[in-house]
């Protein structure tokens, strides 16, 4: 049985636990290391990734976790989780940290006051069904990636051109925004088949 931890320090905790577990598998919170490593992958919630951060420093997770993610830890972060995913952030607080992985930059708060909260419907490659109805709030876009992560999703004016707001680098997913929210877990399904050796788009 595969067992997925959500991260509990701070953020939308209890719908990432009952998509997991719709998609499938046993979902757990985790705050502790000894919690962490007994799972098979994990979700880093939305919330707000600068207090995550200092979160995870204060309960002595940011380095064990860092380790753990570079060494293949199968992480799925959603809108907070995708900045702590990301090798780099552009608007980020001077002293914010990232636990890295994905090869990228992303900007927070991208989409900026006057768009503070959106939905739209997105095609998200390896989702088959249909778009994928995606809430955004105070959501990162992702300015820039590296040769070896693999563009899920765009926002936007026209086929190719739009932000970009889904990522899979590796066994590491993020999105720019709350797959949690409603009542469809195909992200969720998706990460949970990465967890289980599926869905690996390395390139
Ligand atoms: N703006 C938040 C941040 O910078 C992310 C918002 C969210 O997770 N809904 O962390």
């Amino acid at each position: 049985m595969t067992t997925v931890g959500v991260l509990a320090l701070q953020g939308d905790v209890r719908e990432h636990t009952r998509a997991l577990e719709a998609a499938g598998v046993t979902a757990v919170p985790v705050r502790r290391l000894t919690e962490i490593d007994a799972v098979d992958g994990i979700v880093l919630p939305g919330g707000e990734s600068t207090t995550i951060d200092k979160l995870l420093r204060a309960f002595g997770l940011f380095h064990p976790l860092r380790e753990r993610i570079a060494a293949g830890l199968p992480v799925f972060g959603s809108c907070a989780g995708m900045i702590l995913l990301a090798d780099r952030v552009l608007g980020g607080r001077e002293d914010q940290q990232t636990l890295g992985g994905i090869d990228m930059t992303v900007r927070r708060n991208a989409f900026g006051r006057q768009v503070d909260s959106f939905e739209a419907d997105l095609e998200v490659a390896g989702l088959a069904g249909g778009p994928f109805h995606a809430v955004f709030i105070r959501a990162p876009w992702v300015e820039e990636v590296g040769p070896e992560v693999e563009v899920l999703a765009r926002i936007g004016p026209g086929e190719g051109t739009g932000r970009i707001v889904a990522v899979q680098h590796g066994t590491l997913l993020a999105t720019s925004f709350h797959p949690e929210l409603g009542a469809d877990h195909r992200m969720h399904a998706h990460f949970v088949g990465m967890v289980q050796g599926e869905n690996q788009r390395r390139t």
